[in-house]
């Protein structure tokens, strides 16, 4: 997609960053060891698709897998190295899922390589709702995906090994932040193969924010 704009917040994207490895279940059920600080990737702007719309699974993998996560939409300009820690910054609190192709990932990890080409084909990010930024307590959130109406993930933002604050830190020692950026905060154990004909539907709990896909 092109240009695409964040859901319900009005807001061109900017960026996409993700953080990997940021729940403890998740980490043991792919045998990764425990980061000492946050795990950084990135995705393009291309991969993205919305609630309502479709997965397509690539000829590319044969193993593309769900990850339900946390969104933070950014709302103010925060140049390199200046974050001061206030939660102002944050525009909306949303859910995505970071579609995987786990059998490409796999191989570029056991080459000691870059990601991306795992993580950023077409339709590998998609955005559901997302609803301003309130005071809501970031570290209590609590979110689920079901697929054809089974719970595959559910995780509370309280599980996180770094919070969403020290996340926008991190980030903020390596890039200017803008309004527009997408930050996808990790996700909770459960992640699974998608199959064509699955429909996928996540929430956060206690609020109106929800995503409907299927999978083609
Ligand atoms: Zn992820």
């Amino acid at each position: 997609m092109k240009n695409p704009t964040i859901p319900n917040l009005n807001l061109p994207i900017h960026s996409i960053f993700c953080i990997g490895r940021n729940y403890v279940d998740h980490i043991h059920e792919l045998q990764n060891a425990i980061p000492e600080e946050p795990v950084v990737f990135t995705k393009p702007l291309s991969s993205v698709c919305y609630s309502g719309q479709s997965i397509v699974i690539p000829p590319q993998s044969t193993d593309v897998h769900h990850e339900i996560e946390i969104v933070v939409a950014l709302g103010k300009d925060i140049p390199m190295g200046t974050f001061d820690g206030n939660s102002k910054v944050i525009a909306g609190i949303g859910l995505g899922i970071d579609v995987t192709a786990r059998d490409i990932q796999a191989k570029l990890k056991s080459k000691g390589l870059p990601w991306d080409k795992a993580k950023g084909l077409d339709t590998f990010t998609v955005l559901g709702g997302f609803e301003s930024y309130r005071n809501q307590n970031l570290q209590d959130l609590s979110f689920e995906l079901a697929v054809n109406d089974t719970i595959r993930q559910s995780g509370n933002t309280s599980l996180m090994m770094f919070p969403i604050i020290s996340l926008i830190q991190h980030l903020n020692t390596y890039y200017s932040l803008y309004a527009g950026d997408l930050i996808f905060t990790g996700t909770p154990a459960g992640v699974a193969k998608l199959e064509s004909g699955d429909h996928l539907h996540g929430e956060i709990h206690g609020t109106d924010v929800n995503l409907f896909v299927t999978v083609v």
